[in-house]
């Protein structure tokens, strides 16, 4: 299922009250992103969080989370990302 399958499947409607972003999965329904932080190789990754639901991750709390470096398998910090345009050419590595 592609990540905008995914939004449409469960939609968060924006209410006065403001979002939640306490899963995984409410992010990507949100249109945020999620990036990682390695402080022991000092490199930034954004998280596949449509690769991460669709692998049955969703559910899983943000607090606490810490996704592991792929370069050099230590612990990373996670900073939510608010929507912004795409840039072309833009090349990231992926933290899991
Ligand atoms: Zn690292």
């Amino acid at each position: 299922m592609a990540d905008d399958e995914l939004r449409a499947a469960a939609p968060i409607t924006v209410a006065r009250t403001g979002i939640t972003l306490d899963t995984l999965a409410k992010p990507l329904q949100c249109n945020h992103g999620l990036a990682a932080w390695c402080p022991r190789c000092h490199r930034w990754g954004h998280l596949d969080l449509g690769r991460l639901v669709r692998e049955g991750h969703g559910a899983r709390r943000l607090q606490g989370f810490k996704p592991r470096c792929r370069a050099c398998g230590g612990p990373g910090q996670v900073q939510m990302r608010p929507p912004m345009p795409s840039w072309g050419g833009a090349s990231w590595g992926i933290i899991r």
